[in-house]
């Protein structure tokens, strides 16, 4: 696909936007929604039509909780009887043992839990709210091309559901579509991590035992001699089952993925013996094997004039952790700020991105490099925590513990954490919500290069680092303490 097209058409029929979001997945969703909620004119299109099947169903709070109460959707998330995941189980490390984590033991006011999704109701509840919320919310309208004029990205060209093609324009591009999007190459190049270069292959059974009580919404990892596994309650009759190994295993998906699958849990019989006489799924969304691969990686630049890449387009670091809608999700917060502040005029468009970019990248960076260490899985949890600490650089936690389940519950980077304190009360959009959060810079991590991965050294935050405003939706060029 010819993803760039340097001129827009003059057509009389172009429509205008205040920015255009590709793609309605949660990054997409949360950025059209939060600039709809600012009074922004906001166009979405999504290639698919809704409900549509996606992998990422273990959430973290960050995202339930801070961003559910943001969109105003903390209510329908309760309401939709998706699992409750409490924390994780983990049967990882030196020891041969299952050991298990809860959110509250991050100590976030008002952190207690997250859910376990089907990612095709999660994802539909955000859109329809996006639409509900303002959002001119197109499904089966696949953007096609990128228009620049002069250097800077002017709007998208895109199909509609009858096989024509149409063309809009806004001040901003968001690029949110995903994994396989093209678009990230007009903005950058994408650095693939050697570090995590893992196969998946994943599917669903039609039930299976669950952990004891109060744990039964976990989700339960497992490392094996090829691997690890993952085991998410996704309903009562339905489990969804992954096996994520290094590629030197995966010459064993040559057999098949149901005799791989087969094969794979054989040496795994913790998971085995909780899947013992359950059948596969093996109709609908769930009723077939998947492979993902090559799943790391980090643009060199998330953002260029007129266009910003959101979650998985730009990054993505591995599922073990589930942080992948929690980073997408975060970003859409930060990327609603830049574009908001910009909109304004407040604040020129190059300095909101690149605060943009500095901190999403401080977020990646955190689980990137704790990862890194949680995969040496010949370690004890206490080294885990203690690795987790140090990751945050912080002194502040007076147990490592804390600072291991604040880091995997998405509020590893925030020094302000009161501003949680409402993360569950009801939604209300007139109320105002201090997100800073939930969402600071560590010390250590020298966000502030593009080169990406890998990159570590002190961030101070320069003469031209940007401070978030009292309402939490725009930029403001002050330090914290001058902040309006
Ligand atoms: C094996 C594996 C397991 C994972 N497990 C977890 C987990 O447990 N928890 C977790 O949080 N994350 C997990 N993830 C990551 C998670 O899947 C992603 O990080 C998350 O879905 C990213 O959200 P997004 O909004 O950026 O993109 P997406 O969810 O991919 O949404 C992008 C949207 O854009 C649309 N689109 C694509 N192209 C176009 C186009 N040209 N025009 C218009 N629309 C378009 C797509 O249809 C889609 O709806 C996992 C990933 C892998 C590979």
């Amino acid at each position: 696909m010819d993803v760039s097209t340097k001129r827009a058409s003059t057509n009389g029929s172009v429509e205008h936007f205040d920015a255009i979001v590709i793609g309605g997945g949660p990054g997409g969703s949360t950025l059209a929604t939060i600039l709809a909620m600012r009074g922004h004119k906001i166009l979405l299109l999504e290639r698919e039509s809704f409900p549509r099947y996606q992998i990422g169903e273990s959430l973290l709070p960050s995202t339930t909780g801070a961003i559910g109460h943001l969109l105003g959707i903390t209510d329908e998330l309760a309401r939709a009887g998706f699992p409750i995941k409490r924390g994780g189980s983990w049967y990882w490390g030196r020891r041969k043992e299952t050991w298990t984590f809860d959110f509250t033991q991050s100590e976030v006011p008002g952190v207690v839990n997250a859910y376990q999704v089907e990612r095709a109701k999660f994802d539909e509840i955000l859109l329809r709210n996006a639409a509900r919320k303002g959002v001119d919310v197109r499904e089966r309208h696949p953007v096609t091309a990128i228009l620049q004029e002069d250097g800077r990205v002017v709007g998208v060209r895109y199909g509609t559901p009858d096989g024509g093609t149409r063309e809009a324009r806004a001040r901003i591009v968001a690029d949110a579509s995903g994994h396989s999007s093209p678009f990230h190459r007009i903005v950058g190049e994408r650095v693939v991590a050697d570090f995590f270069r893992n196969v998946s292959l994943f599917g669903y059974f039609r039930g299976g035992q669950r952990m004891p009580e109060p744990n039964d919404g976990n989700i339960l990892v497992v490392s094996m001699e090829k691997g690890w596994v993952w085991y998410i309650p996704l309903a009562p009759d339905l489990t969804s089952v992954g096996v994520v190994m290094p590629q030197q295993n995966a010459a064993i998906l040559k057999k098949g993925h149901e005799q791989a699958m087969n094969e794979l849990l054989d040496g795994c019989p913790l998971i085995k013996g909780m899947l013992e006489g359950v059948p596969r799924v093996t109709e609908g969304i769930y009723g077939q094997y998947r492979v993902r691969k090559d799943w790391s990686y980090c643009n060199s630049k998330f953002w260029k004039p007129g266009m910003v890449l959101v979650g998985d387009t730009a990054c993505f670091v591995d599922p073990l952790f589930s942080s992948g809608v929690h980073l997408s999700t975060y970003a859409a917060l930060l990327a609603a700020r830049s574009i908001h502040t910009t909109l304004l005029g407040e604040v020129d468009e190059a300095a909101c991105f690149t605060e943009y970019e500095r901190r999403y990248r401080a977020e990646y960076m955190i689980f990137y490099r704790f990862l890194q260490f949680f995969y040496d899985s010949n370690n004890d949890q206490e080294d885990y925590f203690r690795a987790a600490h140090e990751v945050l650089g912080d002194e502040k936690y007076e147990e490592d513990r804390q600072a291991f389940v604040r880091l995997v519950a998405g509020f590893g980077t925030g020094p302000d954490v009161q501003a949680l304190a409402g993360a569950s009360a009801p939604p209300s959009e007139t109320k105002r919500i201090p997100l800073d959060a939930v969402f600071g810079i560590p010390s250590w991590l020298d966000v502030t290069s593009a080169s990406g991965l890998g990159a570590k050294g002190p961030y101070l935050p320069g003469a031209d680092a940007l401070s978030i405003s009292a309402d939490g939706f725009r930029w403001v060029a002050q330090r914290p303490a001058e902040s309006a």
